[in-house]
């Protein structure tokens, strides 16, 4: 503290509103590009910033994208180049970019709050979207917690659960300190979100910060040495699922699930009424189910709103991102049922509270835009034209599937993939050096299409609302993209 100045001891008494300079007001709006090129932002780029998922020796080889701007489905490069978002900026942009629903409802609530406070508080907007989320959600979820990512919204239904069986007060419920996850699962990238994971080459390295989980083996058996056939193979591994659940199941906490695929394995498939046998082994241990729908909720599945309802079943969490927000803003929501809720009640003093929570939990600006998602669900006919857009996918991949490299075309509905192979009869994969699913996405920039793969897997998780002729050209793109790296499709 300064005490030369007997005045700097007593400071000036308030004198009423703060004036627009203490507000720190200015003149025109703020230029984030500061007038920089292309060449001048990656030049800072080089130096200051350190990207997500990506081994950044390698990573201006790969071409990326310097995004300026953004049109519908196209993203806009400092460039200029358009090209059409095959990924929906990592699976979240469901409905494009600049939608005129979504981004007049931040407009508005700006004009209202931005952010207020969840913890012990309430907002409008967060309470409205909890109760609309409620009354379409699978049947008995009943209760929405805020955070702000996928990986916090399976992180608040770990930890949720793991709580809910210490205050119950159910018999046997003290025993029920397991999770049971599947091998090639992915939750997210924080350490409770790693433990439930079972991609090696994400989550290996940090094996030692993790919590240990019992692991099935994953239900989707694409090669399959020690089996006759693919069905054959994904029919043994659920049932080893099935006898881990029956030998384990008075120990388990809660089973983790991606329904519909595994998203960051791969995009791999999983054998039909899967999800079904998962909610019924869930049963019979008596366990809790969480649904990680981050990926694949909000219309991914082509057939409704929730890949549960999709499914048949219901869960006890089902956990939301993404899409939820139409990708505008980080809001996530964990939702479940008012049994689990139940088992945090009590006074204060006997600390049954769930502890937990983050600065951004129940975003006024993000609950905002995620009403203009569920407006644009509700008000429109988009999820009545998802079968027939997946169909057309089908049709489309159909033909690429007769590249000699395709090894594997796996879809579920809106959410596709395309395994790349050296060798397809034996399913030899390419040297990972050659990095062939990398040269292949980069060579769809020259077609106008952004898409990025899954080591050799090429993923397709699109706009839900991209046209017909936006699916050609995205395929289109590809088998073009494919025909540079790897030679073109033979004719039929
Ligand atoms: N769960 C699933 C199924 C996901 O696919 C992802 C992200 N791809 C996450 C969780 C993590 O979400 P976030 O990146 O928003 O933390």
């Amino acid at each position: 503290m300064l005490t030369d100045s007997p005045d700097s001891q007593s400071p000036a008494p308030f004198k009423g509103p703060a004036s627009a300079q203490a507000r720190g007001t200015i003149d025109g709006a703020h230029e984030p590009l500061a007038g920089l090129d292309r060449d001048a932002l990656f030049a800072l780029d080089a130096r200051h910033v350190w990207h997500p998922f990506t081994p950044h020796q390698a990573w201006r080889d790969d071409d990326p994208l310097m995004v300026v701007d953004a049109e519908g489905h196209h993203l806009i490069d400092a460039d200029g180049r358009r090209l059409l978002d095959g990924v929906s900026s990592l699976w979240c942009t469901i409905l494009g970019h600049r939608h005129p629903h979504l981004d007049a409802a931040v407009r508005a609530q700006l004009d209202r709050v931005a952010h207020a406070t969840f913890l012990g508080n309430a907002n409008g907007p967060a309470v409205t979207l909890a109760a609309r989320l409620i009354a379409l959600a699978p049947e008995g979820l009943s209760r929405v917690f805020y955070s702000d990512s996928g990986s916090t919204a399976v992180e608040v239904a770990l930890k949720m659960a793991w709580q809910f069986w210490q205050q119950c007060g159910e018999p046997g419920a003290e025993q029920r300190r397991r999770f049971l996850t599947f091998a090639e699962a992915y939750h997210g990238d924080t350490v409770g979100a790693v433990s439930v994971g079972g991609v090696d080459l994400f989550h290996a390295r940090y094996g030692g910060l993790l919590f240990e989980t019992l692991r099935a083996p994953s239900p989707s058996c694409y090669r399959h040495p020690d089996h006759a056939t693919q069905a054959e193979a994904e029919e043994a591994a659920v049932q080893a699922f099935e006898a881990m659940v029956a030998r384990h199941g008075p120990e388990l906490a809660a089973i983790v699930v991606e329904p519909g695929m595994q998203g960051a394995a791969g995009l791999l498939s999983q054998p039909a009424g899967f999800l079904k046998r998962v909610r019924a082994a869930a049963d019979r241990a008596g366990c809790l189910l969480i649904v990680d729908e981050v990926a694949m909720g909000f219309g991914r599945s082509a057939n409704a709103l929730f890949a549960c309802d999709t499914a048949g079943i219901t869960a006890d969490f089902i956990c939301l991102a993404k899409g939820l927000t139409g990708g505008y803003l980080p809001l996530a929501a964990t939702l479940t049922t008012e049994r689990v809720f139940g088992a945090f009640l009590g006074a204060p003093s006997e600390g049954r509270t769930f502890f937990h929570g983050h600065t951004f939990t129940g975003n006024c600006l993000g609950a905002a835009v995620a009403h203009a998602v569920l407006d644009v669900f509700e008000k429109t006919d988009l999820l009545s034209t998802l079968p027939v857009a997946a169909d057309h996918y089908s049709a489309l991949l159909a033909k690429l599937a007769r590249h000699p490299a395709v090894g594997d075309v796996r879809q579920y509905g809106l959410a596709m993939a395309v395994e790349l192979v050296a060798d397809r009869a034996s399913k030899r994969a390419f040297p990972a050096t050659a990095r062939v699913g990398m040269q292949v996405c980069t060579a769809a920039r020259d077609h106008g299409v952004f898409v990025r793969p899954l080591g050799d897997v090429l993923v397709l998780m699109p706009p839900l609302t991209l046209t017909a002729a936006e699916r050609e050209a995205l395929v289109g793109a590809l088998a073009a993209a494919l025909a540079d790296v790897l030679g073109p499709i033979a004719e039929a």
